[in-house]
């Protein structure tokens, strides 16, 4: 019976194991995951500590216990140090029991994820926190309880930190969000994003651009603007990098910032060895240039596509990413889609932007939306979406995503049969009417 070890045991590596159990009944499967917790969903948990998700077990989808009914075995608290690839085996440590082991497999699947960037200014600081796993939630949660915590500083202004702002404020805690730079939510145009720091203003958040933590004595936090704030608890998302340090020794192949090269099986330089989740370096689905995206939808193909991979269907294939993200921010909708903002300049391209109210502009809840699209010259290929709005900007974003999925280019868009009624949309939606406007540019390009 074919073995197979998955290094990670949570969003890739539980996902691949349930996959791979349901294809196939008989293979042997051994996840190793260093934490203590697997198969949990990383998404919800800034959500249960806003208090949106009540009870924290709903986060979790699988235990070791549910695997091992299902004939998987599951090992918490062992890390996988090394990848023998000659010899198809890895270095295992337990942890608790502090002694190593070498497991042989027949097929690896390594989903290690991604590890939170630290702030140096706050190591060993003990009411500085990252926001990662369970266990960190746990953490979290415990010092809010244990403190009393009513005030925090959030540092970063990427989604974990809008979402960390958020819910620390749905939890009736008074929050400081420090950023290093004026530009918050680096993912969205910068013109765009005006809108999130008055709303964080509006919400009672006290934004601090343009600053770092420098350094940290008790219960206060000195920035490198010299303004000293309170902080009886940090919170820091300031980006991530992939924890692939354990492949050093190792011939998989990496790029230069680690993250592991796989083709569209999810196969690595060896044959036997896959690899899935914000670890990898994959390409751009409508581009030909590689990208990271530590998102989930792709790890969740990728387990697909490699559960099939490793039972004999090799019909399955990656097909890249666009990147599509959405986060709710309030009460405000923020999406993209397709290349940053900063690789944009290596394709000619010109910009369309529409604004127009999500439904109908006589309905009285009718609210605006904002589309901009970065469309290719040469051929009308969407290279870049962003949707901003408070209501309807998951549907504009998911069509673009399948629009471009399918071939279609921005002038395409003129002919998307939306469903229309008041309610939803206008007989010519934002889309149809970004199309449009495609349109006319590309023949004023063209003339
Ligand atoms: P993970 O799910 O992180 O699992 C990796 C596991 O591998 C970890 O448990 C780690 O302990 C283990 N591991 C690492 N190295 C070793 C080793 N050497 N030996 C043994 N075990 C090891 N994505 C979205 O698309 N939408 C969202 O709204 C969203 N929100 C998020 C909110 C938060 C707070 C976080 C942290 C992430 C969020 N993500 C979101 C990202 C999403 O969770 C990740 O893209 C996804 O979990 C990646 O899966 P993975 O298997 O690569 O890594």
């Amino acid at each position: 019976m074919p073995k197979v070890i998955i290094v990670g045991g949570v969003a890739g590596g539980a996902t691949t194991a349930a996959q791979l159990r349901r294809i196939d009944p008989d293979i042997d499967i051994t996840i190793y995951e260093m934490g203590r917790d697997i198969s949990y969903g990383n998404c919800g948990l800034p959500y249960h500590i806003g208090g949106e998700v009540a009870e924290r077990d709903q986060l979790i989808a699988a235990t070791p216990e549910s695997f091992l009914e299902r004939d998987i075995i599951v090992n918490t608290h062992h890390e996988v140090m090394g990848v023998d690839a000659g010899r198809n085996t890895v270095q295992v440590k337990d942890i608790l029991n502090d002694r190593t082991f070498d497991a042989e497999y027949d097929h690896l699947i390594l989903s290690p994820g991604s590890a939170p960037r630290i702030i140096p200014a706050l190591f060993d600081v003990p009411q500085a926190f990252v926001l990662h796993s369970l266990e960190h939630l746990d953490e979290i949660k415990a010092h809010i309880e244990n403190e009393g915590i009513e005030r925090a500083v959030v540092v970063g202004g990427g989604y974990i930190g809008l979402e960390m702002a958020e819910n620390l404020v749905h939890r009736g805690i008074k929050v400081t969000l420090v950023h290093r730079s004026e530009e918050v939510y680096p993912p969205l145009e910068r013109d765009m994003s005006g809108f999130i720091v008055d709303e964080l203003k509006a919400q009672g958040v006290d934004v601090k651009l343009n600053a770092e933590i420098m350094e940290v004595d008790g219960d206060t936090a000195t920035l490198t603007t010299g303004e000293e704030i309170d902080a009886p608890m940090i919170i820091a998302g300031i980006g991530i990098t992939p924890r692939t340090d354990f492949l050093k020794d190792s011939d998989i192949a990496t790029n230069d910032l680690g993250y592991i090269c796989v083709d569209q099986y999810g196969r690595t330089n060896h044959e036997n060895i896959y690899a899935v989740g914000d670890a990898i370096e994959t390409s751009y689905q409508h581009v030909d240039r590689p990208v990271n995206v530590a998102l989930a939808w792709g790890a969740h193909r990728m387990a697909y596509v490699i559960s099939n991979q490793i039972s004999g269907d090799r019909s399955v294939q990656f097909e890249g990413l666009l990147g599509t993200n959405i986060i709710r921010f309030f009460d405000h909708d923020i999406a993209t889609l397709g290349l940053e903002v900063s690789e944009l300049d290596d394709y000619p391209h010109f910009v369309i932007d529409h604004k127009q109210k999500n439904k109908a502009g006589y309905m009285a809840d009718s609210l605006p939306i904002h589309v901009r699209l970065h469309v290719a010259q040469e051929d009308g290929k969407i290279l870049r979406a962003a949707v901003v709005g408070t209501e309807g900007v998951d549907k504009r974003i998911d069509v673009l995503a399948a629009h471009i999925r399918l071939g279609g280019t921005a002038m395409d868009l003129a002919n998307i049969e939306v469903a229309y009624s008041p309610p939803y949309s206008s007989p010519k939606s934002v889309l149809n009417m970004v199309g449009y406007k495609a349109i006319e540019k590309m023949n004023k390009l063209q003339k």
